[in-house]
């Protein structure tokens, strides 16, 4: 059973503030022997009245009961503005706690008086409040609705005003208010509207309806005189059946409270007049009366669970919780609070090499376990520590298995297709191809070993987990992956090693993951294989050209490692240099010299000899290696001009017998590139280098 508590409940602002101000005037005058009055009771509330009273305020109906001197309250609902005069007439001052929506109905109401217009109050003739907003203005018309106008009207001889304004008393409806200005609009009328109705009072209602929707049984504490209370209690009494109003504690002992106690949901709401103390004291009395009654259920029902318990025998299967009343070195005997004791025994506990029974467990510990058997040999009931942690050594699988964590489990023995490996007290398989990220077929190194695996399929039921070394393996190198290509980019030296050739380059680890070295991109000169270049295991530093993290694939260069040979020409070589090269091509018009790779010069007919030379085949062969000297380095058309007789003796040469001159012999050597080496393509064939383009980095 709970208590609900309707949202705004109790006094509104307006009346709080009365109080507040009453209260306060009461200690401010207290003992000096002023009068603290309030014409008529501040609310409707006799304890409140009371408690004012004790603290010295008197209560008096009109004007003419006030003593002289004394301090005048106004209560909130207002009074007219002839009883402020008539107070002050007693030789006593007013202290106006009218709330400040209604004295603002005061306001409207005398300013269109002054003005002579017509005004309409919307609400109750006989209420407080319109009878004190009758009282600031002349000549008004006060009706509760539609009806009322029909009847008004139909009696009286003159038709409804051209004009009127429309106010309302606070606490009416508003419906009420919109129906009595659709009146007078349909006859004509021009409305001067002024919705003074206070939210106070339909909050208080709308939540005094939810609340008693949702209850079983709604106290409405508040006077049986506010016509606010009356209001709530109406809603309320809609809703819910149990409808009780509460003016006073007392009232709480003429409930039916045996009934009431079945409930589950009791609300309670409050008048505007009703003070704070009264709804506290009302929902503490009700805590009480729950509690008691909450209390007396639970001891009933606790004694019904201790009588089912005793009856019943636990199931096969079913975990028990029991107090350990004996322990020998064979077994533990423990109370399940049935008919029948539970016995353990040692071979179903889990303990350390060495370790005994009476070590572990001692009497009156409670103990967990699992039932075996519910009848052993001598009735009793069979129960298994082991057993119970097996469940829990499940749960740990499953909740690995549900949250892809890994586990550390140990391969006890070879089966068909795996082996078999321990979890604590679980037992899984690991197929062949889950033991390694590689083929493997040789299980029994394994065997003995301990392995980090993830759980890829579970079954308690049938006693079945499914375990992965291979998904462990993959993980981590998916990781590695990651962290290497987050570590490089392109422009970066990395160092690699070579691992192996194709015809069109190279692949080169460089930690982990295999790049391509193209063929091209191995050295400035011209190469017929990598392998002229490169030696397999072979570490070497290259420079990252390109990467595609999505496809997997590095490009890597070489000879970008080293400065492009043209690029510091001038610093290495001057025209006039002796230099050492290799013959590389041979042409009809000269030879092709390379001075380093990547860098050759062309050495014309005419320079290979002093003597007339008819063929430089006849003078020299490929790979040859001479010297030369540097006639001309043209940067520009990047032409090296040498010239091998400079470095010879000319007159040895001379002594030498002439060859027969050529036939037609260039003046200059046309402009051509050396060839590359026919069978050293400088970029791989176009079947190939797509290869190589698709070819993945290979890790
Ligand atoms: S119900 Fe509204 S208008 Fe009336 S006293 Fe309370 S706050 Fe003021």
């Amino acid at each position: 059973m709970r208590i609900e508590r309707a949202e705004n409940a109790g006094f509104c602002y307006g009346v709080r503030r009365a109080v507040e101000m009453t209260t306060q005037a009461a200690r401010e005058n207290a003992g000096s022997g002023r009068k603290v009055m309030t014409l008529g009771p501040l609310i409707h509330n006799e304890i409140v009245v009371d408690q004012l009273r004790r603290e010295g305020v008197e209560c008096v109906d009109s004007p003419d009961e006030v003593a002289a001197g004394a301090l005048v309250i106004i209560r909130s609902h207002g009074v007219p503005e002839a009883v402020y005069e008539a107070v002050r007439m007693q030789g006593a001052e007013v202290l106006d706690a009218t709330c400040p929506f209604v004295k603002k109905i005061h306001e409207i109401v005398r300013d269109a008086s002054d003005r002579g217009e017509a005004v309409v109050i919307a609400g109750d003739r006989e209420h407080p409040e319109v009878q004190g907003i009758r009282g600031w203005c002349s000549g008004s018309l006060v009706v509760r609705g539609r009806s009322e106008l029909e009847k008004l009207y139909s009696e009286k001889p003159e038709d409804p005003p051209g004009r009127i304004v429309l106010a309302a008393q606070t606490t009416i409806r508003r419906e009420d208010l919109q129906e009595i200005a659709g009146w007078y609009r349909e006859r004509g009328t021009h409305v001067e509207l002024h919705d003074t109705i206070c939210s106070a009072t339909k909050k208080r209602q709308d939540s005094c309806r939810e609340t008693a929707r949702r209850s079983d049984c709604m106290l409405v504490i508040g006077s049986r005189t506010s016509s606010n209370t009356k209001k709530l209690l109406e809603i309320a009494g809609e809703e819910c059946g149990n409808t009780f109003l509460i003016e006073t504690i007392e009232d709480l002992r003429d409930l039916p409270l045996n009934d009431i106690k079945k409930f589950d949901t009791i609300g309670i709401t409050a008048g505007a007049s009703a003070p704070e103390c009264i709804i506290k004291e009302v929902i503490a009395t009700m805590s009480d009366i729950i509690t008691e009654n909450n209390q007396e259920q639970n001891e009933m029902l606790a004694y019904m669970e201790d009588i089912e318990k005793s009856l019943r025998l636990p199931g096969r299967g079913e975990i028990v919780t029991g107090e350990i009343i004996a322990v020998s070195d064979k077994e533990i005997v423990v109370n399940l609070g049935c008919k029948k004791d539970g016995i353990i025994p040692k071979d179903e506990v889990s303990l350390e090499p060495g370790q005994t029974l009476t070590d572990v467990f001692k009497t009156g510990d409670e103990i967990e376990a699992k039932v075996l058997k519910t009848k052993d040999d001598d009735g009793n009931i069979l129960l298994s520590k082991k057993k119970l942690e097996v469940n829990e050594h499940w749960n740990e699988v499953n909740e690995a298995y549900e949250n892809k964590t890994e586990v550390e489990v140990k391969v006890t023995n070879k089966v068909k297709g795996g082996v078999i490996a321990l979890y604590k007290e679980v037992s899984g398989f690991i197929p062949l191809s889950q033991l390694s990220d590689k083929f493997t077929e040789n299980v029994d190194e394994f065997i003995g070993q301990t392995l980090q695996v993830k759980v890829i399929q579970t079954n308690p039921k049938r006693n079945r987990a499914v375990f992965s070394r291979r998904a462990v393996l993959m993980e981590e190198k998916a990781k590695k992956t990651e962290e290497f290509w987050n570590s490089i980019d392109v422009n970066d030296v990395v160092d690699g090693v070579v691992k192996r050739f194709t015809d069109y380059g190279a692949f080169v680890d460089i930690g982990g993951v295999d790049g391509l070295l193209h063929i091209s991109e191995i050295s400035w000169g011209k190469i017929k294989k990598p392998q002229d270049v490169l030696e397999l295991e072979e570490k070497i530093k290259v420079k990252i050209l390109s990467m595609n993290r999505e496809k997997g694939k590095i490009s890597l260069g070489l000879k970008q490692t080293t400065p492009e040979p043209w690029e510091n020409i001038g610093s290495k070589y001057q025209v006039g240099d002796i230099i050492e090269g290799k013959v590389v091509q041979l042409k009809e018009y000269g030879a092709f010299i390379e001075i380093e790779p990547g860098l050759d010069g062309l050495v014309h007919i005419s320079e290979i000899a002093y003597k007339r030379v008819q063929s430089p085949a006849n003078e020299l062969e490929i790979g040859q290696i001479v010297n030369a000297k540097i006639l001309d380095i043209d940067t520009e058309k990047r032409r090296i001009s040498l010239s091998i007789k400079e470095t010879l003796d000319r007159d040895a040469e001379k002594a030498a017998p002439a060859p027969a001159p050529a036939e037609e012999e260039p003046e200059e050597a046309p402009v051509e590139e050396p060839e590359v080496a026919e069978e050293a393509p400088a970029e791989a064939p176009v079947e190939e280098e797509a290869a190589a383009e698709e070819a993945p980095a290979e890790e």
